[in-house]
């Protein structure tokens, strides 16, 4: 078990099973080794309030036992490949898989707590005009191990750092979580169940992805929705995110209302500023119209620009003056600072100036949690 072990194909990745499912395997092991039952809770405590990433740590179980755990599971899956810390206290890691692909995570520090945004995918294949993870495409899906393995890792790290655990997760970094729906599930359910991070400090943010949303309505912890909305009608939507010709404003909408009527949560709407593109007052008029009496949060983030596009960041006045005009009409509404530029904090940006992707549009400080 060194820090740089593979994962043998035949070994099973504890971390990406349900807890329920984990711990059977785990029983049937200690069965096998003809050790007590009790075993098992010390193992689970290890793998979920300890964050053990291998066996051996595990010191009060026998060492057979430990050995016998290492050849038929990993807690493995992705080892971390970059680590680097802002000035304002942003930290971002960048996780090899075992195929050698790699993602990132934040962790961004605010008064009160620790958020962590995640990736969900290896690139992306929606193509958001924006961002540049969509620029670089689609490469894999993420499998739960590796989704859960980067809140699990970056955890220990908080507590170290920050002298703090994770207290806010948001699905917000590479790739599009609903259009890796089982596993991100799966892993909503083993990080609040098995780890223990409250489901209304999950959010899941999507570009749109409808059948996503109405999967998640029907779930029932009350994970929290995100949605990156960017504009607010068809034509000027459909210039930015591909995905509103398959699934258009109004039907997003149609399943906004869903999720809040089974739900009553508030939604959160991610609005991407670009100069002369979205950032108009009149544009903003039509979303507090669009938005009407809905229980939302808008949260407002200047574009981080990319090589591929010509466009700028809107410029400060347009940003507070499309704030105004949301909350002068009573929609409550923050800009977003972007965090951590010092260190490419941005999802994607490092992996570009890696020389290895593209960069896209959030590590922006995380949305105030109005609930
Ligand atoms: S903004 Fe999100 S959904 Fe759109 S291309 Fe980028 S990662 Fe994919």
């Amino acid at each position: 078990m060194t820090g740089n072990e593979s994962e043998p194909a035949r070994r099973v990745q504890l971390l990406g099973l349900r807890p329920g499912m984990a711990r059977s395997a785990v029983a049937g092991a200690v069965a096998a080794a003809g050790e007590p039952a009790y075993r098992t809770d010390q193992v689970m405590e290890w793998m979920y309030v300890r964050r053990a990433r291998s066996f051996d740590v595990m010191t009060n179980v026998p060492l057979p036992l430990r050995e016998r755990m290492d050849e038929e599971f990993s807690l493995r899956p992705a080892d971390r490949s970059f680590e680097g810390r802002s000035t304002d206290g942003t930290i971002k890691h960048l996780w090899r898989l075992a195929d050698g692909e790699e993602v990132e995570s934040v962790l961004i520090p605010t008064p009160g707590r620790i958020t962590l945004c995640l990736s969900s995918q290896v690139g992306c294949a929606l193509g958001c005009r924006f961002c540049a993870t969509g620029d670089f495409g689609f490469r894999r899906q993420l499998d739960t191990g590796e989704i859960v393995g980067q809140f699990r890792d970056a955890d220990r790290i908080a507590r170290t750092a920050y002298e703090r655990p994770i207290g806010n997760l948001v699905y917000m970094g590479m790739g599009e979580p609903l259009a890796n729906q089982d596993a991100v599930f799966d892993s909503l359910e083993i990080i609040h169940a098995g780890f223990g991070l409250g489901a209304r400090r999950i959010t899941v943010s999507t570009v749109g992805l409808i059948p996503g949303i109405l999967a998640l309505a029907e779930l029932p912890q009350p994970f929290k929705l995100a949605v990156s909305l960017h504009a607010p009608n068809h034509e000027l939507r459909l210039s930015l995110v591909p995905i509103e010709r398959r699934y258009p404003i109004d039907d997003l909408f149609a399943a906004i209302d869903e999720y809040q009527g089974r739900k009553g949560r508030r939604v959160t709407f991610e609005y991407t500023l670009i100069d002369g593109v979205n950032d108009a007052e009149d544009t903003a008029r039509e979303l507090v119209g669009l938005l009407g009496r809905r229980l939302v949060f808008v949260n407002l983030i200047p574009w981080n620009p990319i090589p591929s596009r010509d466009w700028k960041a809107s410029p400060a006045s347009a940003v507070r003056r499309f704030l105004s005009v949301l909350t002068d009409a009573g929609v409550p509404a923050a800009i977003r600072t972007p965090r951590g530029q010092d260190i490419a904090a941005a999802c994607g940006q490092l992996r570009l100036e890696r020389g290895l992707s593209g960069a896209a549009a959030s590590g922006v400080a995380p949305n105030p949690d109005p609930e």
